[in-house]
């Protein structure tokens, strides 16, 4: 099946299945991106009783990794973000990518899209990309619910932790024996019309005759103060992201982000925002139809970042890499400033 077709049909939604009894899973993996929908799941699943050393974290990286990585549309503190929490609760953490993620699919030219890499304990995988349509992109992903146009989280996101998934040998199983996997993910119903029709429990598409696997929504039907509840229970720290006034938390230079979320990325991180205008330039086309990111920028306002002395420290601790299990544990819990501002800015 040629690369293309291949992530089509792995976009189909799945068939709607029930979950087995909890302890028949062999493996509880968690598409972790560091956003509180799906903290929220880990930490549901350690309420749950589901022992640890079930759990893993997989994020998709989608700036590429090790030396794939371009810096382009990501937090840079999500990977340490995401390794710290791990090593509080004593949780494996992976991580999967793209070759040059967003960046290298962005750029495509008469090529086959870049090849596949994980990381665990130190060690990588590559599984290259052999087959498939060489072709040009060259435009930025659509804002649309579509996942064939909106191929970023497609090409970054949901067809890596597949090919990792159905490639990696310790999740292969056997007829005799097959594994039983779940997949746990944070979507909501409330985020949107479109999300309001997925199900709860569905038949991941990487089952197979040796592996069955089950993608599993536990928080499908929370609300956003549901979520941050469960961080008040445990006073964590969320992700930056929210602390600086954003409401949700995966690529620092979503597509969707609004005329606000823009605004702020300039205010912050103006090299970052620049590169992004560069691009747009180097391209002839724009991430939103309607105007240069610089126009919506203007748009914008700066009303939702902290106005007082955390600000330098939630700049500080977003842009760097160097994010420690000590920072996780608030002493005293508040809401950050992202917290209750709907779901805009974020794909349908
Ligand atoms: S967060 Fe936004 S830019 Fe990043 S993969 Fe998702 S839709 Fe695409």
């Amino acid at each position: 099946m040629n690369c293309e077709i291949m992530i089509e049909t792995q976009l189909e939604r799945g068939q709607q299945d029930e979950l087995l009894p909890l302890d028949q899973y062999d493996k509880v993996l968690i598409a972790e991106s560091a956003g509180k929908d799906s903290m929220a799941c880990l930490f549901h699943m350690l309420d749950l009783g589901i022992p640890k050393e079930k759990i893993e974290l997989w994020h998709q990286s989608i700036d590429g990794g090790g030396e794939q990585h371009t810096e382009f549309l990501d937090w840079p503190v999500t990977e340490s973000y995401i390794e710290a929490v791990g090593q509080l609760y004593g949780i494996k953490t992976t991580y999967q990518w793209r070759s040059h993620g967003i960046y290298g699919e962005l750029l495509r030219q008469d090529s086959l899209t870049g090849d596949v890499y994980h990381l665990e304990d130190g060690e990588i995988r590559h599984w290259p990309t052999t087959r498939g349509k060489r072709s040009t992109r060259r435009r930025w992903p659509a804002m649309s619910a579509d996942l064939r146009t909106r191929w970023c989280s497609a090409y970054a996101k949901i067809d890596v932790f597949a090919r990792v998934l159905s490639n990696h040998p310790d999740y292969q199983g056997s007829k005799e024996k097959p594994l039983n996997i779940l997949v746990v993910s944070g979507e909501r119903r409330e985020e949107s019309a479109n999300r309001a029709r997925y199900h709860e429990v569905e038949l991941h598409r990487c089952s197979n005759k040796k592996r069955r696997v089950h993608a599993w929504r536990p928080v499908i039907d929370w609300s956003e103060r549901q979520i941050w509840d469960v961080y008040e229970k445990r006073r964590f720290l969320p992700h930056p992201a929210y602390l600086l006034g954003w409401n949700r938390t995966s690529c620092f230079g979503c597509i969707f982000s609004t005329a606000d979320l823009w605004a702020m990325m300039r205010e912050i991180a103006p090299d970052r925002f620049d590169r992004l205008v560069r691009m747009e330039k180097e391209l002839q086309h724009t991430i939103d139809p309607k105007w240069t990111l610089e126009e919506k920028a203007n748009l914008g306002s700066l009303k939702r970042l902290p106005t007082d002395a955390r600000l330098s420290r939630w700049v500080e601790l977003a842009l760097n890499r160097s994010f420690v299990a000590s920072d996780l544990i608030m002493e005293a819990w508040e809401l950050p400033a992202g917290a209750m501002r709907g779901a805009a800015g974020g794909p349908g």
